[in-house]
């Protein structure tokens, strides 16, 4: 893409109202643009950053027998009635009366609508176990909206609801999700813990938070050093296989780490001292099994295999997919900028010409551009190098192919890696080969 044709409003002054790295840098490099308190436009960069975000969650949900349909924003509150919540909600929930003075609400989760939609349609035993998720635009009317993305009111959420015959079953849909998050979180260059959280409004009696370490974190959180750094992505886990989610289950709560209201004192002082973590941590999911919860309230059994009623068990499970944007952004920046992991980049790289109209200056770029189309944001702007440079580096591209008069007269480039900042002198060809990885 032509930078020259592009929308990237980026901003040169820090602003005021952005109180932690990652709301600072997403403002300043024209990712979004706030709307009205805690709600944010998506401008094209950090559109795709989402988009690319999401694509790892639908991978991996996908991967792990979840399937995608797709639930409206808006509800009708007589589905809240049913189960109870709509009085106990409180005013995070945004209410509103249609013409026809209906209630109606914008959905801040969606346990009962899914509830609704699966006990209309399954019947029997022999439909479960089901695992259905959604990725859509949630509201919750948040006291105290900060932080940018982190905690807006309208925010993109992925969740997963699982209705499964019995809780030996629920159990596997719980670990099955379990070991998705870890290789979601992976994927996008993450270190997430699962933590021993409470369940909040959702209710149940199990539930984990994935947090991120980060010192901006809502939440103080305690855990064993020991906690390995495992590649979850390529670990040899069947999602199918009971053995093998017990193994993983037990690999990932044998250590401690809780979040502070689930802190227990007692077991604490059993982590040898050495290894005791104590931090802050940004909630970037969490999971949850509660039985019975909705299905009994809202009235849905089917038939099971000796024909008698069962009420089905389930489980939900969320990913705050914009604010992953930030919580990414807290985990990889500098001083000049995001450092964006290469499978979420908007794009993999930036290609600087130097001198704009010197005739091989511009050839050599051209030919990049082609090469490498949408996967590299073309700086063909007659722009000093310096401010190329710098906004390179505050986009936070993975990779910086910089073509200079001399360079391109003989054929080479300057190849820079953002994380590091390490450069080389390269042929155009080798680097497009690094490039596209
Ligand atoms: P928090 O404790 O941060 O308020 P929550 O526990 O109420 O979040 P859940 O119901 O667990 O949130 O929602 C699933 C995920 O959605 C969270 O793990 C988080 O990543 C994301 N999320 C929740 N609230 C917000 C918000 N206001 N803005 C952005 N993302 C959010
Ligand atoms: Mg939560």
């Amino acid at each position: 893409m032509l930078l020259s044709r592009g929308f990237f409003p980026t901003l040169k002054e820090t602003p005021a109202e952005a109180q932690i790295a990652s709301h600072r840098l997403m403002l300043r490099a024209g990712l979004v643009r706030q709307t009205a308190a805690g709600i944010y436009a998506w401008l094209p960069l950090g559109l795709r950053v989402l988009d690319n975000i999401a694509r790892i969650v639908r991978e991996e949900q996908n991967r792990a027998g979840a399937l995608e349909l797709l639930m409206p924003t808006i509800q009708s509150a007589d589905l809240w009635k049913r189960s109870g919540r709509y009085e106990d909600y409180g005013r995070e929930m945004l209410r509103i009366t249609d013409r026809h003075d209906r209630e109606l609400l914008y959905g801040p989760t969606n346990e009962e609508m899914i509830t609704d939609i699966f006990g209309q349609s399954v019947k029997s035993y022999r439909d479960l176990p089901r695992c259905l998720y959604h990725i859509q635009w949630k509201f919750r009317d948040e006291v105290r909206p900060r932080f940018g993305v982190m905690r807006g009111r309208e925010f993109l959420m992925k969740d997963a609801y699982s209705f499964d015959l019995d809780y030996h079953a629920a159990v596997q849909s719980y670990r099955r999700m379990m070991l998705a998050y870890m290789r979601t979180f992976q994927r996008m260059g993450l270190k997430a813990i699962p933590m021993a959280a409470d369940t909040g409004p959702i209710g149940g009696d199990l539930s984990h938070e994935f947090i991120i370490l980060a010192p901006v974190g809502e939440s103080a959180v305690f855990f064993d050093a020991d906690f390995e750094n495992t590649d979850w992505v390529n670990a040899h886990f069947d999602y199918d296989n009971t053995d093998d989610l017990a193994t993983f289950y037990d690999q990932m709560t044998s250590l401690y780490a809780a979040t502070e209201e689930k802190h227990d004192a007692a077991a604490w002082e059993r982590v040898p001292p050495a290894r005791r973590r104590e931090g802050r941590g940004i909630e970037v999911g969490q999971i949850f099994y509660f039985g019975t919860k909705y299905t009994a309230s809202m009235g849905v059994t089917v038939a099971g295999p000796d024909g008698a009623a069962v009420i089905p068990e389930m489980g939900s499970y969320g990913i705050g997919v914009s604010r992953l944007v930030g919580a990414v952004i807290e985990a990889s920046h500098d001083e000049a900028g995001i450092i964006w992991p290469d499978a979420i980049a908007p794009f993999r790289a930036a290609i600087l010409n130097l001198k704009q109209g010197d005739p091989a200056c511009d050839a050599m770029c051209d030919r990049a551009h082609e090469a490498l189309g949408d996967l590299a944001l073309y700086d063909d702007r007659p722009e000093r190098a310096g401010v190329k440079f710098n906004d390179a580096d505050l986009l936070g591209h993975p990779w910086q192919i910089v073509i200079g008069p001399r360079g391109a007269a003989a054929g080479r480039v300057e190849l820079k890696r953002r994380a590091d900042g390490t450069r080389e002198e390269v042929s155009l060809e080798d680097a497009l080969a690094r490039v596209r990885g």
